[in-house]
């Protein structure tokens, strides 16, 4: 079984990317073979492990009418078990490309589907809007998981971000659930982290992940060295917060994988 794992906020500047790159690393450490996909024109999770001049196969050729296979852009990392399919700015194309093609929404669930079965995860990073690249990878998830930032007025706007999954869900993808809500740059010194604690805990219930993300600077860092938290600063705060994070996952995942075994039984 694959898990498709979307990371979707669509404010900016929450925590997405820095997740996707830091989850994906923290599950291939775990002996998960791990795909990341990177759907963001801005190529951040991308430029997290190559240059950016060195990416010429990227996703817009796979989701575009290049029709390039999956397969044929994936490029290897310093993890045995993780794999990028990387962006590059051309994706900001695709919108206006796939307006009024009638299969837009399944782009990515038609590339993935020749080898997602390799994979234990694939986590798929999307851009801070609710356009046709997140509504792609949430018609091709299995879950989503929602990064929000600990902040005054963070849950404004994750009302539109539900109000799509369950669009996606009425229709092309009934089995998409929510794998959990992660709250991301937390700092404890903070009444506004601990207000929004609170209150976020309060409206997602046991949804939230028991795992925060605090603020460290080394999460911030690390890119720039075409590095993961695991490999930059391993005994780091945010290596051990996002080590937890996996783990917590993998049990979700697992939990809903016999659910969902037993409800098939039934
Ligand atoms: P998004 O993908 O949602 O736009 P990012 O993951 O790019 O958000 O994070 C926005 C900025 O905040 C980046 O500069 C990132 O390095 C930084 N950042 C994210 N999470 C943390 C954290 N836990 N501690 C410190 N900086 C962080
Ligand atoms: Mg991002």
């Amino acid at each position: 079984m694959t898990t498709i794992l979307t990371i979707a906020n669509q404010k900016g500047g929450v925590g997405k990317t820095t997740t996707a790159i830091n989850l994906a690393a923290a599950l291939a450490q775990r002996k998960k073979k791990t795909l990341l996909i990177d759907l963001d024109p801005q190529a951040n999770s991308t430029i997290a492990f190559f240059d950016a001049l060195e990416v010429k196969a990227s996703m817009f050729d796979v989701l575009s009418d290049h029709h390039a296979e999956l397969a044929s852009v994936l490029r290897p990392t310093r993890y045995e078990m993780l794999v990028v399919a990387p962006a590059k700015l051309s994706l900001a194309k695709l919108e206006q490309q796939l307006a009024g093609q009638f299969d837009a929404q399944f782009k990515l669930k038609d590339a993935l589907a020749p080898i997602y079965r390799e994979y234990d995860y694939v986590v798929v990073d999307t851009p801070p809007s609710l356009g046709i690249l997140t509504v792609n990878a949430l018609v091709a998830a299995t879950h989503l998981l929602v990064p929000i930032q600990a902040a005054y007025f963070a849950i404004e706007g994750t009302d539109d971000l539900l109000e799509t999954y369950e669009r996606i869900r009425a229709r092309p993808n009934p089995a998409l659930k929510v794998l959990g809500v992660v709250i991301t740059l937390f700092d404890k010194r903070t009444n506004i982290s601990r207000d929004t604690h609170e209150q976020i805990r309060s409206v997602f219930g046991a949804v939230l992940f028991r795992t925060r993300i605090s603020k460290n600077v080394r999460l911030e860092e690390s890119p720039a060295y075409k590095e993961t938290i695991m490999t930059f600063a391993p005994k780091s705060p945010g290596a051990m917060e996002y080590r937890k994070l996996a783990l917590e996952v993998i049990q979700r995942v697992e939990e809903d994988g016999i659910a969902r075994h037993t409800e098939d039984a039934a």
